[in-house]
């Protein structure tokens, strides 16, 4: 279901949940792209049982979220914590929600995992991250069987795209190579094969080096697979656990050491699985793909970053996601967005064909304004002399493109900005690399414009934290930080500026995989609609209920391409891509000085 921000469809999750969970059909799940969504789930859950016992949700998070009671201190958590190699007390039975060790303290991670557990079969409704959900439900014992009676899917957009992110193997030779010493050292007989695996890699990268992800051929992974074959993850397993006993590995003091070998154990018959995927079959195509990267001793990101200990990566990454997400989800579903787009796009990206609604909304469209200024310039590569493009981009309109192009992004960001600061006005600045993150700061140094923005010991979500508290006249991140997951309601960022739409580049490992696969008129329909998707989230940002008023400025000319067909019918009436940038300032001043 497509509906604006702010048209309710929390409550609706809320209601669907306990709905379902009266009707005591089944398990209940409420999954949310990230940790901090599950929190805000879980606190307006609270809210609307208002102390009714019988209506409670639980939340349940990934390993990092629980701490390691093995490792004293609570430093480590279960993530960190090679828990699969250790004899402990304190892990509790997911069946009967007993300690290993009568009267050990419970793990707080499978503690909760088992209290989350018990409830879903109950029908208490379970909020979790994607992660956890696609995991659990995915491979492990129990949770495989859940078959929940109802599943909501907030932020249904980002299923494709937490699930590839989600599976993907990587190692490097500085991993490998790790692994191969500690095999040495507890004298493990695996220790030859892994290292003919790891020779076989070495050789091959330095035959074809390529700082920038390469896609290996078919052949590469057959051979790949064979050598891994050889290699017996279990023996190493078996092999651990004899050193462990006879003291020459401490779990405690070796700590790392054994997480080391623990992705040894678990991590072989991962790749090998992954690997296989990645081979087109006679019937079925690759689900998967992988890519190498080779860094040459002296290139500049090996010298300038003394601590980076890898030069080869191989990345398996799932692109294939279908499968995963509808076993995740079962068949009974209610998946939530604000900006779906093209339901046969998300159709295939998500390998979920539903029934799809797309709902309007009665907001006043007049309390939001969507600019493109006339004068904005072209940002992506100048046109070739002589096309179509260039004759009505260059000559035509004399717009200018390219590195010029940005140049004058760059410059009408900044004096947007001053006029706005001048106004009292605050602006969240969107752009597309940590590059532009870094020139509009400076810009707004300049300029003595107070402004925030990450790095420097300053995480992004910091950065927010201080400008929602009234720090700072401008706000600037990149569209990966703050497209979305980021809200500036109540005047709080009432402008935003949005630089240019970001085009995965081309040495970007699915972008290959994808021109490869697809035809033309596929790859570029995916790749529209991506960019649509973040254009229209970045949008959402200022504008969180029917009385916010917020102005969104696209700069670069390209978003003429798409942005008014991708706007919901009700927005329409607040596209403007008349006016030059002077004018819509103005516009913004006029409308945000009005009285609602
Ligand atoms: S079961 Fe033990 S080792 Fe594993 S995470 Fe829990 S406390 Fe740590």
């Amino acid at each position: 279901m497509e509906a604006p921000t702010g048209s309710g469809k929390n409550s609706l999750a809320i209601a669907a949940a306990y709905a379902a969970s009266a009707a005591k059909a089944g398990p209940v799940l409420v999954i949310e792209p990230t940790k901090v969504l599950v929190e805000q789930q879980i606190a307006r859950f609270r809210e609307h049982a208002n102390g009714d016992p019988s209506h409670r949700a639980l939340p349940i998070m990934g390993r990092a979220d629980y701490e390691c009671l093995f490792y004293p201190g609570g430093k480590v958590n279960a993530h960190d914590s090679p828990c699969y190699m250790l004899d402990c007390d304190h892990r509790v039975a997911q069946d009967s929600g007993m300690t290993k060790e009568d009267g050990a303290d419970p793990c707080p991670y499978y503690q909760a995992k088992h209290e989350a557990f018990q409830a879903a079969q109950d029908g208490t409704p379970i909020v979790t991250t994607a992660a956890f959900a696609m995991m659990n439900l995915l491979f492990v014992g129990g949770w495989k069987d859940l078959e929940p009676a109802l599943t909501i899917v907030d932020e249904a957009h980002t299923l494709a795209r937490i699930a590839r992110q989600l599976f993907v193997h990587q190692i490097t030779d500085y991993h490998l190579y790790r692994i191969i010493e500690k095999l040495e050292g507890i004298g493990s007989t695996q220790t030859e094969a892994l290292r003919a695996f790891a020779s076989w890699l070495v050789q091959k990268a330095r035959s074809k080096p390529s700082r920038d992800p390469r896609m290996l051929e078919q052949e590469d992974v057959v051979k790949m697979i064979a050598l891994l074959r050889d290699v017996d993850a279990k023996q190493i397993e078996a092999d651990t656990h004899e050193a462990i006993e006879a003291g020459a590995i401490d779990p405690i003091k070796d700590r790392a050491e054994l997480k080391t070998l623990e992705s040894a154990v678990r991590g072989i018959p991962n790749l090998v699985r992954m690997l296989s995927y990645s081979l087109d079959g006679e019937e079925n195509r690759a689900l998967n793909y992988v890519v190498a990267t080779y860094y040459l001793e002296d290139d500049p990101e090996v010298v300038d970053s003394p601590r980076r200990r890898a030069r080869i990566y191989l990345k398996i990454h799932a692109y294939y996601v279908g499968p995963i997400i509808r076993k995740t989800l079962g068949h009974n579903f209610l998946g939530l967005s604000a900006t779906i787009g093209d339901a046969e796009i998300w159709t295939n990206e998500s390998g979920l064909d539903v029934r799809f609604h797309q709902f309007g909304s009665d907001w006043d469209p007049k309390n939001t304004r969507i600019f493109i200024p006339s004068d904005g310039p072209y940002c992506g590569r100048k046109p070739r002399f002589g096309t179509r493009l260039y004759k009505s981009i260059v000559q035509g309109d004399g717009r200018q493109c390219g590195a010029s192009g940005m140049k004058a992004a760059r410059k009408m960001i900044e004096t947007t900005c001053l006029r706005f600061a001048e106004q009292d006005i605050r602006v969240l600045v969107v752009v597309s690399s940590n590059k532009e993150r870094k020139a509009i700061a400076f810009r707004m140094k300049r300029q003595g414009i107070p402004y925030l923005t990450y790095g420097n010991g300053i995480t992004a979500k910091e950065a927010v934290a201080r400008f929602r508290a009234g720090e700072a006249m401008v706000l600037i991140g990149t569209d990966a930080q703050y497209a979305e997951g980021v809200d500036f309601p109540a005047g709080i960022a009432p402008v935003i500026i949005y630089m240019k739409p970001t085009y995965s580049p081309p040495t970007n490992p699915q972008t290959q995989f994808e021109s490869r696969r697809f035809t033309s008129r596929t790859f570029w329909m995916l790749q529209n609609w991506r960019v649509m998707i973040r254009s229209l989230q970045v949008r959402g940002r200022n504008i969180r209920s029917s009385t916010d008023k917020g102005v969104c400025i696209y700069i670069d000319w390209r978003f003429n391409r798409f942005l008014y067909s991708c706007l919901p019918q009700w927005l329409r009436a607040s596209f403007e891509n008349r006016l030059t940038l002077d004018e819509c300032v103005d516009e913004t001043i006029k409308l945000l000085s009005e009285d609602s």
